[in-house]
């Protein structure tokens, strides 16, 4: 490997410069010279994602920004290790896959195929603690600091956790290549990813438009087309960059430019919560050179876009910088169009996403954290209205899923009610999307991007 930690002590790139602002959402961790030598180890380890790789990504979005693009982003709220199997990163790689089918035969538009996968595992909290039965322990904060088990011992930020995050996700990213460039993503197989999934309409819809792909390959294949370019897709990988002991330690520079890449992921962003213009996570991510992105909830001003665009795209690079809209279905209509029109007005280039989850979160009767799949899907119609009206790009679809039958979100074609979120609610954080109310959301997007 030919990318090199930097020299310690030199911060020659500034990417140590972040250390004297404040950071917010950070564990108390309890034993410094642990902390130490877990990101020692970090330091020394091979990176995740090669910085030619990142700027290939920055490429893919800049299309985005053009409207010659549509990224999809989806994953788990927060990934665990128990549940990084090859099964499960199998369901949830295929489910983008069938999204990204529907939406590029729906829509006739590329996609670019991104996983909130292999290092999603800290978690911003709204409060430090949670109490249960009058017990109160830290809270939970992901699995790259402590257990979600309710216990006080599981509950102790332990810095082992950085590094166990860090293998785990190597060996996710190694299942995600062997599937997206061994053959399992080959579009001829657009069928086989279908398979045990045919009892309702969203899958019976998707089998339709298959056998409408099938016989374009068909048609393509009597016509002599070359078929090797569809063996393999491109699929990247993206998380919050939360814990900044974790982004610091995969940060290398490359040698051949001497800039700086956060080497745990292709694309990083900066959650609502951690993205204050002087706080520690802008400055840290503005010293490194991945595309980026950060979460614009309905309290942003205009101005605040435009001072994140001066601090982390100063020059207007087309693919650095994307923002994440997650307003809430009643609010994307009201709290959207000045932000747009801003940076429209501007004129450096922004992908604009939409993260239809975070805004419509409730606690259902029964005590369930949930959303309204009707909700989410009215989000996005907000979010494409939005654009349509000032002539702007809606350029991606941020959304928490699972490649299993889960249920956690209410409604869709199932109708999932309160009392049915109980049989198989899962998450650790956030409600995600089911398989099946996944391709029943790229069915709908397929529509809005179609016009
Ligand atoms: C998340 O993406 O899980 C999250 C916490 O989102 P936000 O920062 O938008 O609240
Ligand atoms: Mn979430």
């Amino acid at each position: 490997m030919t990318v090199s930690a930097p020299g310690v002590g030199t911060d020659v790139t500034g990417l140590d410069s972040y250390r004297d602002r404040v950071a917010l959402q950070q564990p108390t961790w309890p034993d410094a010279g642990a902390l130490a030598a877990a990101t020692a180890e970090l330091a020394a380890a091979a990176p995740l994602v090669v910085p030619s790789a990142a700027d290939h990504v920055r490429d893919r979005l800049a299309a985005v920004t053009r409207g010659e693009a549509f990224l999809l982003q989806g994953g788990d709220c927060a990934e665990s290790f128990a549940e990084a199997s090859v099964e499960r990163v199998r369901n949830k790689v295929r489910t983008i896959l069938q999204m990204a089918v529907v939406l590029t035969y729906g829509a006739s538009m590329p996609v670019v195929k991104m996983g909130r996968m292999a290092g999603q595992y800290a978690k911003p909290r709204s409060s430090d603690t949670e109490t249960r039965d009058g017990v109160t322990l830290p809270a939970y904060r992901g699995d790259m600091v402590n257990a979600f088990e309710f216990s006080e011992a599981s509950r102790i930020p332990d810095p082992q956790r950085l590094v166990q995050a860090y293998r785990i996700s190597g060996a996710t990213l190694n299942v995600v290549r062997a599937l997206t460039e061994g053959g399992f993503a080959d579009l001829r197989r657009v069928h086989e990813w279908n398979q045990g999934f045919m009892q309702n309409p969203a899958y019976a819809r998707y089998e339709s438009t298959a056998a409408e792909i099938d016989r374009a390959i068909r048609f393509m294949d009597a016509c002599g087309a070359d078929f090797d370019a569809l063996r393999t897709v491109e699929f990247f990988v993206a998380h919050e960059a939360l814990l900044l002991d974790y982004e610091r330690a995969l940060s290398r520079v490359d040698p051949r430019t001497g800039a700086a890449y956060d080497t745990s992921g292709h694309f990083l962003w900066i959650g609502e919560r951690t993205r204050q213009l002087d706080g520690a996570h802008v400055e840290f991510l503005s010293r490194v050179a991945n595309p980026i992105g950060v979460k614009l909830g309905p309290t942003t001003a205009p101005d605040d876009a435009l001072r994140l665009m001066d601090r982390l795209n100063p020059d207007g690079v087309a693919g650095r910088l994307t923002f994440v809209a997650r307003m809430g279905a009643g609010k994307v209509r009201e709290a959207l169009p000045a932000l747009v029109e801003a940076v429209r007005r501007d004129g450096r280039p922004v992908v604009w996403v939409t993260d239809p989850m975070h805004g419509n979160t409730i606690t259902s009767d029964s005590g369930y954290k949930t959303r309204r799949f009707g909700d989410v899907l009215d989000e996005v119609a907000g979010f494409f209205e939005v654009h349509r009206a000032h002539g702007t790009v809606p350029g991606g679809l941020h959304v928490e899923l699972t490649g299993d039958d889960v249920t956690e979100v209410l409604g869709g074609s199932e109708e999932i009610d309160d009392a049915g979120l109980a049989r198989r609610y899962e998450t650790l954080v956030d409600p995600r999307l089911n398989h099946q109310q996944s391709l029943e959301m790229a069915f709908q997007v397929a529509e809005m991007l179609r016009v």
